[in-house]
């Protein structure tokens, strides 16, 4: 336990793309901040992730780019199969030349980024088995109460902590909804290599929304997302049931062959069934994505349904903002003396975040919403649209959502 007068200057909460995007960020910037993780070491579940361009330009400001490009493969097509026919309704090229240049798509593992961000950062940085449980206030500090019954005050304090945040809660952002659609993810290693093509392969309608992409020339990761219904109850009491359950569904379609095979050979993440929620897209429009010296970045702020494969690379957009945001209020301290001044700058520097990443919040999550029903719709009528002339559409929202920048850390 701290003495009253010890704060932390910038205490981070959670250790997830957002919270270590964030840290990375600001140690860049010549600012120290603590990291508070409630689990005992990084948090890895979910094999991989698609990886688009807009992270990899944050992930290229946070200096770390090259590391994760070296070690996994770059896609070079997307291609989307309807698994109520088993035509392709749509190919793309996803090395085309976007607005911000040329589109870049790797499926990238977690554990590989999680631990290229952390091992740029101080040792010390991160404090595992640290949880938040309150927030009360001393004035301008935050009195962080963890659960182990310590207590830290905080001069900023900044929730990465996921969907369920205790600092969003404190912030009064509107609860998560559950969309009633929830996903299983898997991945397979072949020690001689899957001799797949570098390809996103994409199966939709007939109820479900199916994807896998080759990591690298060793590993696949699959994602399987569906509509909860009473015929699916105990399906996530093991992974052997979770992977039979999604074989049959596969099996019961158009899904080619060879794609089943990785399904069938593969490992289930140790999240079996994640129940997918967002925030309410327009309840973000008037959110307080900041008050005082409190904001929040990643899941704590735009928890988004899966469907544009975007929620992790926009909290390492946010990462970035915010530390350039932040950085740049927090530079100069000393020169500046007094504490309200430095208050003052520190308040201006994270409404300046809040606005940034408002509209982008509220886009990314109300499109990522609609494409999962339009994708993953069996109704005869929405699928015969979808297929016929909707499906462009839809990928091409999926560049366009990525063909963004956050900028460098320092503009
Ligand atoms: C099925 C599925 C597929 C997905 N696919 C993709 C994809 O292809 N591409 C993509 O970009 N995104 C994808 N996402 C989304 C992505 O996983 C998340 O958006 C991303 O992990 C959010 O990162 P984060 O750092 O904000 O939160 P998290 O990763 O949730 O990290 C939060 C951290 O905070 C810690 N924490 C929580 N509460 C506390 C507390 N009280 N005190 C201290 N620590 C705390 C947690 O332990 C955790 O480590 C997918 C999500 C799902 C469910």
């Amino acid at each position: 336990m701290q003495g009253k007068d010890a704060a932390e200057d910038v205490v981070i909460v959670g250790a997830g793309m957002a919270g270590l995007a964030a840290a990375l960020g600001l140690h860049r910037k010549g600012v120290r901040s603590l990291v508070l993780e409630s689990s005992p070491s990084l948090r890895t579940s979910g094999f991989a992730f698609t990886t688009w361009k807009n992270a990899f330009r944050a992930l290229d400001a946070l200096g770390v780019g090259d590391k994760i490009r070296e070690q996994h493969l770059q896609a070079q097509r997307l291609r989307v199969i309807s698994s109520a026919t088993g035509e392709i309704v749509r190919e793309a090229d996803l090395t085309q030349q976007g607005k911000r240049g040329p589109h870049e798509i790797r499926c990238v593992r977690r554990n590989v980024l999680l631990q290229a961000l952390e091992e740029e950062l101080p040792k010390g940085t991160i404090r595992y088995s640290s949880k938040i449980v309150s927030i009360e206030e001393d004035g301008d500090i935050k009195i962080l109460q963890l659960a182990d019954g310590s207590v830290l005050r905080a001069k900023v304090l900044i929730g990465c902590d996921g969907i369920n945040s205790v600092v969003a809660k404190w912030l009064g952002l509107a609860k998560p909804s559950y969309s009633g659609r929830a996903a299983a993810r898997g991945f397979a290693h072949y020690p001689d290599g899957h001799g797949f093509e570098p390809e996103f392969l994409q199966f939709i309608g007939h109820g479900f929304r199916s994807g896998m992409l080759p990591c690298n020339e060793t590993d696949i990761y699959w994602f399987f997302t569906w509509t909860r219904s009473e015929h699916d109850k105990g399906v996530d009491e093991s992974a052997a049931k979770m992977k039979q359950f999604v074989l049959d569904k596969l099996r019961g379609s158009k899904v080619p062959e060879e794609a089943l095979a990785v399904i069938d050979r593969s490992e289930m993440s140790d999240v079996l069934a994640a129940p997918l929620r967002f925030r309410p897209p327009l309840s973000l429009v008037t959110a307080s994505i900041s008050r005082g010296n409190v904001c929040v970045a990643g899941d704590a702020l735009h928890p988004m349904t899966p469907d544009l494969g975007q929620g992790g690379c926009s909290a390492l957009e946010d990462g970035v903002i915010l530390a350039r945001c932040l950085g740049e209020a927090l530079a100069g301290k000393d020169a500046k003396g007094s504490g309200s001044a430095e208050n003052g700058r520190i308040e201006a520097g994270l409404r300046e975040y809040a606005r940034i990443r408002r509209w982008r919040s509220v886009e990314l999550v109300a499109t990522a919403y609609t494409v999962g029903f339009i994708q993953q719709s069996d109704n005869a009528i929405v699928s015969f649209l979808r297929d016929k002339f909707l499906s462009g559409v839809l990928a091409g929202r999926l560049l366009k959502m990525a063909d963004y920048d956050c900028g460098t850390l320092s503009n």
